[in-house]
């Protein structure tokens, strides 16, 4: 692996399972130091630490336990990465949850939960990170929206809502900092293989009445042309483009990882 991110400092939302640790094994593979965050079991955390120190030749990685649910503790969180490396070159807001359900039956502290995890902390963070990159004029900034960013699916409200904001929240930050060399973008992955998505199998066989290969294929992946998961690296592979040097260019993109899903 070409060490593109030598000697950055990278904080990723989210990185204890699925596409964050995946992005942080990538980016820490290509030469970054990388704060990780989000829950789990403390073996697990544990294990996500020792894995992507292993790579960053550290014991283990920094970690912080911050709840992207609590605007102050995102902030200590930004503040936590600035201090641990002295400055805090790419931000990657990828935290997210999930829920689905009818509108009409939408429980209130699941769309306040899903906006304030999927798209308010993006803003938290982004509004704690910028001072510091501007002051060095150099960052990256990476928010995991989602193809439910760009276009929607019935019994998502609150997640079609958040990505949407996170792709318009993407949108305005990168004219915002249009004249300097920081960049702010979107990444929007179709349906990618990690526990947040193959959730959704189980109840769709159990609704349908059908096998959980069957519900992949013709429920969950339906809108996904390729029929195929998205791997965790695809979705990361396409993180370290965006934070690494060849990408000045981009900004203010929502660029799709999804199969075909925004082309049909
Ligand atoms: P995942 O469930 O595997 O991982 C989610 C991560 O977020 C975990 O580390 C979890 O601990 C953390 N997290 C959850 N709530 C948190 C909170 N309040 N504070 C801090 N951390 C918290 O999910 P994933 O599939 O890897 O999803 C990652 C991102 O990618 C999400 O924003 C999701 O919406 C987006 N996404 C996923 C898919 C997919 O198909 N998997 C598709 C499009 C977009």
């Amino acid at each position: 692996m070409e060490r593109i991110l030598d000697g950055q400092a990278a904080l990723i939302t989210g990185s204890t399972s699925g596409i964050g640790l995946g992005i942080a094994r990538l980016f820490a593979e290509a030469g970054a130091r990388v704060m990780l965050n989000g829950f789990g079991r403390a073996e697990e955390i544990a294990a996500a630490r020792a894995g992507i120190g292993a790579l960053m030749g550290v014991a283990e990685a920094p970690y912080s336990p911050a709840d992207m649910a609590k605007p102050a503790e995102v902030r200590a969180m930004v503040a936590a990465a600035e201090a641990a490396f002295g400055r805090l070159d790419i931000l990657v807001n990828n935290a997210g949850i999930q829920f689905v359900s009818p509108v009409q039956d939408f429980p209130e502290e699941k769309w306040d939960a899903i906006l304030a995890i999927n798209l308010s902390s993006n803003f938290h963070a982004i509004k704690a990170a910028l001072p510091g990159m501007l002051g060095r004029r150099y960052g990256r900034i990476i928010n995991i929206a989602s193809a439910h960013g760009l276009v929607a699916s019935p019994f998502k409200t609150a997640y079609v809502a958040a990505k949407h904001g996170v792709v318009g929240l993407t949108k305005s930050v990168a004219l915002e900092i249009a004249e300097t060399p920081i960049t702010c973008n979107a990444i929007c992955p179709g349906f990618v293989r990690t526990p947040l998505a193959e959730a959704q199998v189980k109840p769709l066989a159990e609704k349908h009445g059908v096998s959980e290969e069957v519900a992949l294929k013709q429920h969950l992946l339906a809108k996904q042309p390729s029929k195929r998961w998205i791997e965790v690296e695809e979705v990361a592979r396409m993180a370290l483009y965006l934070a690494g040097p060849g990408s000045g260019g981009v900004n203010g993109a929502a660029l799709s990882v999804d199969g075909g899903w925004l082309a049909a």
